[in-house]
């Protein structure tokens, strides 16, 4: 596995390519940020603010949030810097642990309201049981409901304007490096990779009509309810480090688990559920790469630590997951850890081999 030069990104990260240098994209897009006016963005996000408000509508934005840190220091600065009568949109999570129960309930008694949806739980099981065995990932359905609830908010509440994090969506093509914010085609982003019908989740079990929680509102009802969608990351320098250091002062609970429990250097992400953390095991087993290789990554864009500091959290922790995370996973769809991991060898990728003992290496880990 060949990887950035620069960042500890591998090859088989989605969208990634490699200059003649052999720095990857994605460094170059985050070089590509200091050249960027943000005093000029910063007056584009209050231009776009006072548009909203102009609206006279009940409420300005939506904010989806978890509580967690990026969705806290949004919904404040949205109402605290930008002036936004705000309604919070929260697609409350299955399992959810005891920090993200504390966490959304923080964000609410700074005194936002919160609309709270929760999609229907023996099909979110299902659904989770089916991605597991298809995709060898159990979260993918859960993030369509995550992207459609904010829009359905605003759809029903006739509210002007959704904000969203970060775009993830464009970093692949260079020519699309300087947009305008619009988040309008978020349903076709990177992460998620569709185009907003969820018939396709459609499984033994799961009907059409099941799925209208995961169904993304379609371009022609957004444009009806005249709903504009932005990006936070494009009008400000994002860092998830410093949201998380914002919100933790604002009574943030984070993890207090191991690294090596979650597979991760930062305690700060993945705070509502535990199956990210399994999540990201899996995705470890398939690509060669997990938590703590995206964590180091955004410590050297960030510039808080050097490459080698990333390598050796790659080495250390990268695949990591504490047994009581699979378990629970395992207790939720309703199978043994035998089964767990007879289906998730299926998902290797071939980027791994067994060592003399019969343990499963990377061919190329980092050095
Ligand atoms: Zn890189």
């Amino acid at each position: 596995m060949k990887y950035c030069a620069k960042c500890v990104s591998p090859e088989t990260k989605p969208a990634i390519r490699f200059d003649e240098n052999g720095v990857c994209n994605f460094c170059r897009y985050f070089e590509s940020l200091d050249r960027v006016d943000w005093e000029d963005r910063k007056r584009q996000f209050i231009e776009i603010a006072t548009q909203a408000k102009n609206k006279g509508a009940q409420y300005d934005c939506v904010v989806g949030v978890s509580g967690g840190k990026d969705s806290t220091y949004m919904a404040l600065y949205a109402r605290d810097v930008l002036g936004l009568k705000v309604l919070l949109a929260n697609m409350m999570p299955e399992c959810i642990t005891e920090n993200g129960q504390h966490n959304i309930n923080n964000l609410q008694e700074m005194g936002f309201d919160c609309f709270m949806f929760r999609p229907n739980p023996k099909v979110s099981r299902t659904l989770a049981k089916m991605a597991f065995y298809k995709w060898g990932n159990p979260v993918k359905p859960s993030e369509y409901a995550l992207y459609a609830t904010p829009v359905r908010a605003a759809i029903m509440y006739k509210v002007p304007l959704v904000i969203f994090d970060i775009d993830t969506t464009n970093i692949d093509d260079e020519s699309k490096w300087q947009t305008d914010g619009d988040a309008s085609r978020i349903n076709e982003s990177n992460t998620l990779g569709f185009t907003g019908d969820a018939d396709h989740l459609i499984c033994e079990g799961v009907t059409k009509e099941d799925l209208v929680p995961y169904q993304y509102p379609t371009q022609e009802e957004i444009r009806q309810a005249e709903v504009k969608m932005v990006y936070h990351a494009h009008f400000e320098r994002w860092s998830a480090h410093h949201h998380a250091m914002f919100s933790i002062a604002r009574g943030l609970h984070v993890r207090d688990d191991n690294p090596e429990d979650l597979g991760r250097r930062t305690n700060y992400h993945a705070l509502d559920a535990d199956i990210g953390i399994m999540n990201q095991m899996l995705k470890h087993i398939k690509f060669g790469y997990g938590f703590a290789t995206d964590d180091a990554c955004a410590g050297i864009w960030d510039g808080t630590i050097t490459r080698e500091e990333g390598a050796k959290w790659v080495r250390e922790y990268d695949g990591k997951c504490a047994v009581r995370y699979i378990q629970e996973f395992c207790d939720y769809i309703g199978i043994t850890l035998d089964e767990f991991w007879n289906v998730t060898e299926t998902f290797r990728g071939p980027m791994w081999q067994k060592n003399k003992i019969g343990e499963w290496k990377l061919k190329d880990q980092i050095k």
